[in-house]
């Protein structure tokens, strides 16, 4: 397996298709936003510092999240190959992870901003990790998994989103120029089902 990176905006899938490959090929998930809101929940120094960017639909500093990246791909797992979900987010994140690893492929998932303003609108997640769409729950209020109750991650809130989208137009994007020119970049236009999309990376992968 290969060192692969995760690109698309916020709400294109980006999590649920990390989790289905990190299963398929047997390698781990790292989600630097994962990692932050568990440093939240923990209330580690980590997290005291990072809340307030992810509150407003900021980034967190390049200095924070590079330094924890690179710990995390020091660890023994990480050896046969890893997906990054949420990592690089803009350009000198990419730069400092060219200098530490060697990236084989940068994924993009392809939404159209409609769908996604739709998607984070609708989000309900669970603390188990279980991510749903409002519109598939008919009413039903708490995790088909776990049994605890969904909640809205405090930065789908409306005005949030719209700043999280804002910040990934002007400080993500160029990344897809950035692999493009290095000649690691797959588009995937990712309409369909999370299968079909599924079905399109694994395509992408066995490549
Ligand atoms: P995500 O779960 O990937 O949508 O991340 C949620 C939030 O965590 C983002 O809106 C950012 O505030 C923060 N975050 C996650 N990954 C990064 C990153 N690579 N660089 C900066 N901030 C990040």
């Amino acid at each position: 397996m290969k060192n692969i990176i995760l690109l698309g905006a916020p709400g294109a899938g980006k999590g649920t298709q990390a989790a289905l490959i990190a299963k398929q090929y047997a390698v781990p998930h790292i989600s630097t936003g994962d990692i932050l809101r568990r440093n939240i929940k923990d209330g580690t120094p980590l997290g005291l510092k990072a809340k307030q960017f992810i509150d407003a639909g900021a980034l967190v500093p390049d200095d924070v999240v590079i330094g924890l990246v690179e710990l995390r791909l020091k660890e023994e797992d990480c050896k046969n190959g890893y997906i990054l979900d949420g990592f690089p987010r803009t350009i000198p994140q990419a730069e400092a992870l060219d200098r530490v690893a060697n990236i084989h492929l940068a994924i993009n998932i392809d939404v159209p901003f409609d769908v996604i303003v739709g998607r984070l609108g609708g989000r309900r997640v669970c603390v188990c990790g279980e991510t749903y769409h409002v519109s598939t729950l008919n009413g039903e209020t708490k995790c088909k998994k776990c049994g605890k109750e969904l909640f809205i991650r405090d930065d789908d809130k409306p005005e949030t989103v719209r700043n999280r989208l804002k910040v990934y137009e002007e400080q993500t994007q160029p990344l897809i120029d950035y692999y493009k020119a290095q000649g690691k970049l797959a588009t995937i236009p990712a309409t369909g089902s999370i299968d079909e999309i599924f079905a399109e990376v694994k395509k992408v992968l066995d490549d």
